[in-house]
């Protein structure tokens, strides 16, 4: 049995089932688990005096591409629109292997451990050069973040009306063959799994009508996860009702792909009846702003969403399309979106980070995750109030209109993979140098 005690926490956000703010309080772990919260707690092993701090549920990313860390602010992808932005990439994207795929999902994945989060999902929907799925699970467990990676699928390429070259789409009947593989060698569907697999087809322009549906009946029959993008920007939704007569929301519904056991990233431009259909089917969506900014999308009508009681989490994208890569920017970025069109009640910063922590991990079906609760998984993130961008402030609980930014220390299933600010599992520094000299070699 290993106990852990966060003692004396200035405060700690729960995101229970009544949202209660406990000041003063203790939380104690056990074998992984929140074993309870309160006052004056005892523990039988290692004690952190949490005084000074804010104590928050680990942040939960639902959306990422984390092999594009290698491929951040690349100067002909800057201000392209999405289409272009893509045919820039694509070429530079074909040259990696599974070098590349290993080193940037770990340099992905430690920046988000660094700003609070503790489980992300990643959607990796091309492997040039025998790169694999377990590529990436091989750095998230390395880190010690609780992962939830999706096996991706183009099979359109040029030659076939498509956008990416040939040299990156694959066989659909391959496809759906390494799509068993993956889950069956590592999908963990228990309470606190560490690694849940999903599936997920690019997008409805990068894949058949087939795929998707046939990945939706798999997924069914393997009881995993569906995910792709959906209605990202005005484009999308042109190209959907001239290639499918219907609007994305339509499209999805006819093959499956509605209903809790499906999320979809960025969905800027659902309508009022496709909202209506998220909430009716229990669907959920990873809403990307930083992204959604970055590329000029658009911004999408969380605020209406989330009134019609739709699931919605928080995604960094990948960071060719961000390209930071710190999820509780991404919290404040959805505030401030929401008021930009809604006034500046539109969104407190409360609801933001509920959005960010229990709202990330309902997309993602982890009910075990994203509130401090006895019984559910310890992943708490604990925040320095006495740094810079806190001083001053008169209320830590609105953390993300100030900061910090980054967490002081983060647990994942009671293991802590940051103290005061540094990665302990891996040698930070060490990835940096070898992203770096992987970056240059795809410059050459
Ligand atoms: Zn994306």
């Amino acid at each position: 049995m290993t106990e852990i005690l966060l003692k004396n926490a200035d405060l700690i956000l729960t995101m229970d089932e009544s949202r209660q703010e406990l000041p003063g309080a203790d939380i104690l772990i056990r074998d992984g688990q929140i074993d309870g919260i309160g006052h004056g707690l005892q523990a039988q092993g290692e004690v952190h005096d949490v005084s000074g701090c804010l104590v928050t549920p680990g942040l939960v990313n639902t959306h990422h591409h984390l092999y594009q860390t290698l491929t951040r602010a690349v100067p002909g992808g800057q201000d392209a629109l999405l289409f272009g932005w893509l045919q820039t990439l694509y070429p530079i994207w074909a040259k990696f292997g599974p070098d590349e795929m290993f080193t940037s999902a770990q340099i992905g994945l430690a920046e988000l451990a660094l700003s609070g989060c503790t489980l992300s999902s990643d959607h990796l929907y091309l492997y040039p050069n025998g790169s694999r799925l377990e590529d990436t699970i091989a750095a998230a467990s390395e880190l010690g973040i609780r992962f939830h990676p999706t096996r991706g699928a183009m099979s359109i390429g040029e030659s076939g009306g498509g956008l990416p070259p040939d040299s990156l789409v694959e066989e659909e009947t391959a496809i759906l063959d390494d799509m068993i593989r993956v889950v069956d060698a590592f999908h963990d569907p228990s309470e606190g799994s560490m690694c849940r697999v999903g599936l997920a087809p690019c997008s409805p322009f990068s894949v058949s009508r087939d795929l998707m549906r046939d990945a939706a009946l798999l997924a069914r029959d393997k009881g995993v996860m569906l995910h792709t993008h959906l209605a990202e920007n005005d484009e999308d939704i042109a190209y959907s009702q001239a290639q499918f007569g219907c609007r994305p929301g339509q499209y999805a519904e006819d093959l499956g792909w509605t209903g809790p056991d499906v999320w979809h990233a960025h969905c800027v431009k659902l309508d009022g009846a496709e909202i209506d259909l998220f909430s009716r089917t229990k669907t959920g969506v990873a809403h990307c702003p930083c992204s959604n900014c970055r590329l000029g999308s658009g911004i999408a009508p969380v605020r209406a969403m989330r009134d019609a009681g739709v699931k919605v989490g928080l995604g960094a994208d990948g960071s060719a399309s961000n390209d930071n890569g710190n999820l509780m920017l991404e919290a404040r970025q959805a505030l401030l979106l929401q008021r930009v069109v809604n006034g500046a009640d539109a969104m407190s910063a409360r609801e933001a980070l509920e959005i960010a922590t229990r709202g990330g991990a309902d997309v993602l079906g982890r009910p075990d995750c994203g509130r401090l609760m006895p019984g559910k998984r310890a992943d708490v993130a604990v925040w320095d109030m006495r740094s810079i961008e806190s001083a001053g402030s008169w209320d830590p609980a609105a953390l993300l209109l100030a900061g910090p930014m980054q967490v002081k220390h983060l647990f994942v299933e009671g293991r802590q993979i940051v103290r005061d600010g540094h990665i302990t599992t891996i040698d930070l520094p060490r990835v940096i140098e070898r992203q770096n000299s992987l970056a240059k070699e795809l410059q050459a």
